[in-house]
């Protein structure tokens, strides 16, 4: 194995999610009745004609650019022409030479050394991202095959890497990257269990220390990212055992079997002149003005891992809470509206936001669109635990009322009456009392031990019901023992 440098590049597949089709306006949603989301140019009937749909150009210039990609200031349409029932036209519309989207890279997170610890970063290679339309779906039932098309005509982006990635470790943050990218900008939701997203896997090996590269095998039916993963695990093995046993590896496209663990061949080198590209003839080119590109990246909200950096310098987050605020667009949204509101804490907004708050959602099973609480509202609980009007045990109750009517916080601390009323007289005496109750501690602790002070804590808490701020104890405790 330490012999063979794994070099592997992988060609993935987006849908869009414009809300309609490339070249018409028929909609495209997944799980719909098969054959309804058709008409004559998803068909292809003689006669029709494509229509460009602009909301495609836009999302793909926004993906373009969160990857750094030069933007083409022209570009054009080719037919790739190959038989098979799920292109109904016998073509599908393209870019082959002229993508809209040239180089560029995408940033990867590599696992730390434990889990919750920030891993190291690197970019990979990005070949181009080019814009197509999709095909039908073929499923085979025994010696039937059905086909739908509901899928066919959507816009797909294809983003290709350079062969830049040498282990699934790899493979597996750049896809991950991927899918966080371009979520975050709404551009897909990347669900590769309804198909909008899939991947195509090139590995080769070659002796380390070799610069040329070694003979390509292209792996298909890639159907989940572990399945990418074993995928390509098995093919790194079975390229090793080939060439360790004298044989070579031959260029071809061979298809995944992840129930049996195992691939096969599918087909041997298949060129680029095997699907005889030509300018499609029914497009005009289309040129981008400097303009409309300009709108499109200023579109780009600040990307996640540049936030993370930012919060972890400025806001003085750790790591983990970033790493959940941060990388989910309705997350750091919700934190940004709540920090508006109070700007004083935001340590303590953004657990409330990624613990408290994903915990209840997932409980009760409520999405974004669906929660009753407001950001400014989460703000306000932390004010008031801030101001030591309500205690931190008090404020998760209150949580979870809030969370469920939608009500603010101080309504529901003064509806309830939990707002904090120190007797300071009687939590003074209550301390006292503690201390004459439990010397052992209290002789442990002025000898050094400073820990000994959380069971006169723990019983001061127990007696005030949680009511009082522990911080308040603290102060009051360490008074009364140093008096
Ligand atoms: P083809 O002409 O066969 O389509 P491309 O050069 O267009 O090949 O590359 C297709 C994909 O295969 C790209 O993602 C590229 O990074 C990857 N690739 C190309 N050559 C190799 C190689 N020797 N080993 C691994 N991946 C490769
Ligand atoms: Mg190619």
């Amino acid at each position: 194995m330490d012999k063979y440098e794994v070099v592997i590049g992988l060609e993935v597949h987006v849908q869009l999610n414009t809300t309609t089709k490339l070249f018409t306006q028929v909609p495209y949603r997944y799980g719909e009745e098969p054959n309804t989301l058709v008409d004559e140019v998803v068909l292809g009937l003689p006669g029709t004609l494509p229509v460009l749909n602009k909301a495609a150009i836009l999302k793909t210039v926004q993906v373009g650019s969160v990857f750094g990609c030069k933007i083409a200031r022209k570009c054009k349409w080719d037919r790739k022409n190959y038989f098979y029932p799920d292109a109904p036209k016998n073509y599908q519309i393209s870019q082959y030479d002229q993508p809209l989207c040239v180089g560029g890279f995408v940033e990867i997170e590599l696992e730390g050394p434990a889990r919750n610890i920030q891993g190291q970063h690197r970019k990979v290679a990005l070949n181009r991202i080019h814009l197509e339309e999709d095909v039908g779906k073929l499923t085979h039932f025994g010696d039937e095959s059905w086909i739908d098309f509901n899928r066919a005509g959507t816009p797909l982006i294809e983003i290709v890497s350079e062969p830049d990635m040498h282990s699934t470790t790899e493979v597996f943050a750049y896809l991950k990257s991927l899918e966080m990218h371009l979520k975050f900008i709404g551009a897909s939701n990347c669900d590769m269990e309804k198909g909008q997203m899939r991947c195509d896997a090139n590995v080769s090996i070659r002796p380390i220390g070799a610069t040329q590269l070694g003979t390509k095998v292209e792996l298909k039916n890639l159907n989940s990212i572990s399945g990418v993963c074993n995928g390509i695990e098995h093919e790194i093995r079975r390229q090793i055992a080939l060439v360790e046993s004298g044989d070579k590896v031959v260029q071809e496209t061979r298809r995944w079997d992840a129930d049996k663990g195992e691939s096969f061949t599918m087909r041997s080198k298949e060129d680029a002149h095997d699907y005889r590209y030509f300018t499609d003839p029914d497009l005009c080119p289309i040129s981008l003005s400097e303009s409309m590109i300009e709108e499109q990246v200023k579109k780009v909200p600040e990307l996640p891992f540049a936030k993370q950096e930012r919060y972890m310098k400025e806001l003085r987050l750790p790591y983990t809470v970033t790493s959940v605020v941060c990388y989910d667009r309705n997350l750091s949204d919700y934190f940004e509206s709540a920090l508006q509101a109070y700007s004083k804490n935001p340590i303590a907004i953004a657990n409330w936001v990624a613990n408290d708050l994903l915990r209840e959602m997932a409980d009760k099973n409520t999405g974004w669109s669906a929660l009753s609480i407001k950001p400014a509202q989460i703000a306000e609980l932390v004010q008031l635990i801030d101001e030591q009007i309500l205690s931190k045990q008090s404020a998760k109750k209150v949580f979870t009322d809030m969370f469920a009517t939608g009500k603010n916080p101080r309504q529901i601390v003064q509806e309830k009456g939990l707002e904090i009323k120190v007797d300071l007289q009687a939590l003074k005496k209550l301390c006292e009392e503690v201390i004459v109750a439990f010397p052992k501690p209290v002789a442990e602790f002025r000898a050094g031990k400073e820990k000994a002070i959380n069971v006169l804590k723990g019983q001061i808490m127990r007696q005030t019901q949680g009511k009082v701020p522990v911080n308040m104890i603290d102060k009051l405790l360490l008074e009364c023992l140093n008096a």
